[in-house]
């Protein structure tokens, strides 16, 4: 079965060229002019990616992506944000509303497609993959879920975008190291020259604020000068 995009962009002819090069390069698409149109059509059929502009009418796409990200239907979709906005301040606050990755208008319709296609690889679950524990946490690939085992009867589920998942699957698999951004972008986002390695940074913020609800932020430490390292214990307490 083809893969499946789901393009929420209200110009008509964006969307329209959007979707002839997705067409033309294998991809089932379907066009929402905005926000509540995007909504029904994922609760109809799940996308396995999002092309999302950033200035739609009514709920802005930027606010489309938080709310995405804070639901069950939305939260492991992979979104690939377009704006017209070049300036880095606001390519972070995209990054920050839950977009893994962003291209800026104007676009090259090839550059559009490749990047569709390395964010679809990054999120290709592999089915030989195991779960892996540490600490108080457990991630299994197979059902894309991490758990806490705290001091409750149940364990608690963290809820972590496509990245953030990505991110502590490689970092729980490599425990006690530390990594070094450029390491971490060539493992979490393959060999992607157009992501910076300020996304790094972004992506570690978010995951420690998910961590923190269960009180695990501080098991991913900032090695100064080097990069980042996931540990057991936190080096704090
Ligand atoms: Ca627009």
């Amino acid at each position: 079965m083809n893969q499946y995009i789901l393009i929420v962009e209200d110009e008509p002819s964006i969307a329209e060229l959007i979707s002839v090069n997705l067409t033309h390069s294998g991809f089932e698409v379907q066009i929402a002019m905005q926000a509540d149109e995007a909504l029904m059509s994922i609760r109809e059929r799940t996308p396995q990616l999002i092309i999302l502009d950033w200035m739609l009418p009514g709920k802005s796409g930027v606010q489309f992506a938080k709310d995405l990200r804070a639901s069950d239907l939305g939260k492991t979709i992979p979104v690939l944000m377009l704006t017209a906005k070049g300036e880095e301040s606001d390519k972070v606050a995209g990054l920050n509303a839950g977009a893994d990755d962003y291209v800026t208008k104007p676009f090259s319709p090839r550059e559009l497609i490749a990047r569709v296609n390395a964010l679809l690889r990054r999120y290709e679950v592999q089915a030989d993959n195991k779960s892996a524990t540490v600490g108080v946490l457990t991630l299994d690939p197979a059902s894309h879920r991490v758990h806490a085992f705290l001091d409750t009867p149940k364990a608690k589920e963290i809820l972590l975008g496509p990245t953030e998942f990505r991110l502590l699957e490689f970092l729980m698999g490599h425990p006690e190291r530390v990594h070094s951004r450029s390491s971490l972008l060539d493992h979490v986002w393959g060999n992607d020259s157009y992501i910076e390695e300020r996304t790094v940074d972004v992506h570690i913020k978010r995951l420690r604020s998910a961590l923190a609800l269960v009180a695990c932020e501080n098991m991913i430490e900032t090695v100064r000068g080097s990069g980042y390292r996931l540990s057991k214990s936190s080096p704090k307490s």
